[in-house]
C-alpha cells in the first residue's frame, strides 16, 4: 500500500492554467515538461488540456509511452537526442532540441525515412555550459545547413537552457544575447523564425517582472507546474493561483518509540559511507518510516508536514523522524505526510517500490 506519491490532479490543472496565463499575456506558449513525473500520462493530460500547448521529456522512453498512451499530443525532447535514437524520435515527437551537426544530419535523413518533417530548435549555450552552440559563426552556419540542406527537418527557432547545470540566473541580458543571435540566423535566411524559447521555470520570473524581452516567445516549464516550490523559496516570486501541493509523499510508520538521540557506541561511518554528527538531545520519541533514499533520493528534499515532526535521517529503506513534540502522537501504523522538492519528486516517480495515486 505504501509508500504512495499523491498527485491531485485539480491543483496541477491550477498551475497548468495559472503558469500559461501569465505566460500567455505576454505572448509565451508553454510546453509542459513532465520528465520529474517520470513522463506521467495523467499529469502530461491534465497540463495538456489546462494551457501547455505542447508536452515535453527529455527521455524518448517516456515521449513513446506518452505517445502510445496519451495519442494525440504535440511531444517535445527536450534533451539533445542520441544519434542512436532517431528512428524513434521522428516517430514519436515532432520537435527536438539541437545543438549538434551529426545529430542533426542523423536525424534528418530518419525523418527522411520516415518520411515526415521534423521540427528543431538550436539551442544556444548562453554560458550554463550544457547543451548549446558557443560559436556565434557554428551556430548561423547550422542553421543555414538546416534552413537549406536538411530537407526532412524545419528550423522551427532557437532557444537556450540555464540555470541547471552552471547555476546561471537568466537575466533580460542573456535572454538579448539569445534574440540577437536569432535575428543574425534570420538575416542569413531570409526569414524570421516562430520560436525563440527562453528557458524553463527558472525564466519565469523575468516573464513576471515584465522583462522578458518581446521576441522570446516559448517556455519549457516542469517544476514551476508539478512542484512549484523553487521560485518562491530562492527567489520570492509567485504565481497567483498556483499550488505547491500538488504533490504529496505518503509513508507509513513502521515503529514509534522513546530512544537515546545520539547513537551508542563507536561512530564510524553509515551506509552511504558518510561520517554524520549526531546531537544528543537526550531521550526522544522517534518514528522509523517505511520509505528511504532509494525512493526519493535526498532526505534534504522531502519535509514532514506533521506539526513539530523533525527528519532525522534516513537509509536506504528507512527514514527517521524525531516525533517527540509532533502533533497528534505518532504511533506504528500512521500515515504521515511529505512534501518533496524537485530531485525528491524526480527519484519517487521513477522508484517502482512508490504506488502513484491521483485525486
Ligand atoms: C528539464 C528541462 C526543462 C524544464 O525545466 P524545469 O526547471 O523543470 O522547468 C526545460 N528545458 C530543458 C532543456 C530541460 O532539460
Amino acid at each position: 500500500m505504501y509508500p504512495t506519491l499523491e498527485i491531485d490532479k485539480g491543483k496541477l490543472a491550477d498551475n497548468a492554467r495559472a503558469v500559461a496565463s501569465v505566460c500567455g499575456a505576454a505572448g509565451i506558449d508553454v510546453a509542459g515538461v513532465v520528465k520529474v513525473v517520470n513522463g506521467d500520462p495523467v499529469c502530461a493530460r491534465v497540463m495538456y488540456e489546462n494551457g501547455c500547448g505542447r508536452i515535453a521529456s527529455s527521455r524518448m522512453d517516456q515521449l513513446e509511452r506518452l505517445h502510445r498512451e496519451a495519442p494525440g499530443i504535440p511531444l517535445l525532447l527536450v534533451r539533445v537526442p542520441m544519434i542512436s535514437e532517431a528512428d524513434a524520435l521522428v516517430r514519436t515527437a515532432g520537435m527536438s532540441l539541437n545543438s549538434d551537426r551529426d545529430v542533426l544530419r542523423a536525424v534528418n535523413a530518419a525523418a527522411g525515412k520516415a518520411g515526415v518533417v521534423h521540427d528543431v530548435i538550436l539551442m544556444r549555450e548562453l554560458g550554463d555550459l550544457r547543451e548549446g552552440v558557443w560559436e556565434e559563426a557554428e551556430y548561423i552556419a547550422m542553421a543555414v545547413e538546416v534552413e537549406n540542406e536538411l530537407k526532412h527537418l524545419r528550423l522551427a527557432g532557437t532557444g537556450t537552457n540555464l540555470g541547471c547545470y552552471g547555476s546561471i540566473r537568466p537575466t533580460a541580458e542573456k535572454m538579448g544575447e539569445l534574440v540577437a543571435a536569432t535575428e543574425r540566423i534570420e538575416s542569413a535566411i531570409g526569414r524570421r523564425v516562430d520560436i525563440i524559447s527562453g528557458g524553463g521555470s527558472t525564466s519565469l520570473p523575468l516573464v513576471m517582472g515584465g522583462e522578458m524581452p518581446e521576441r522570446v516567445n516559448h517556455l519549457r516549464v516542469g517544476e514551476g507546474i508539478v512542484v512549484c516550490k523553487d521560485n518562491e523559496d530562492l527567489y520570492g516570486v509567485k504565481i497567483d493561483g498556483t499550488h505547491r501541493d500538488v504533490l504529496t509523499l505518503k509513508a507509513e510508520v513502521l515503529e514509534a518509540r522513546v530512544k537515546p538521540s545520539r547513537p551508542i557506541g563507536e561512530i564510524a561511518y553509515d551506509a552511504f559511507r558518510v561520517k554524520n554528527i549526531y546531537t544528543d538531545r537526550g531521550e526522544r520519541r522517534r518514528a522509523l518510516l517505511g520509505v528511504g533514499k532509494v525512493d526519493y533520493g535526498y532526505p534534504d528534499q522531502i519535509s514532514p508536514r506533521t506539526a513539530g515532526a523533525e527528519l532525522l535521517g534516513a537509509s536506504s529503506d528507512h527514514t527517521i523522524l524525531d516525533v517527540e513534540d509532533a502533533d497528534p502522537d505518532i504511533r506504528a501504523g500512521d500515515i504521515l505526510t511529505f512534501d518533496a522538492l524537485y530531485a525528491a519528486v524526480a527519484f519517487l516517480s521513477v522508484s517502482p517500490g512508490v504506488r502513484k495515486v491521483y485525486i
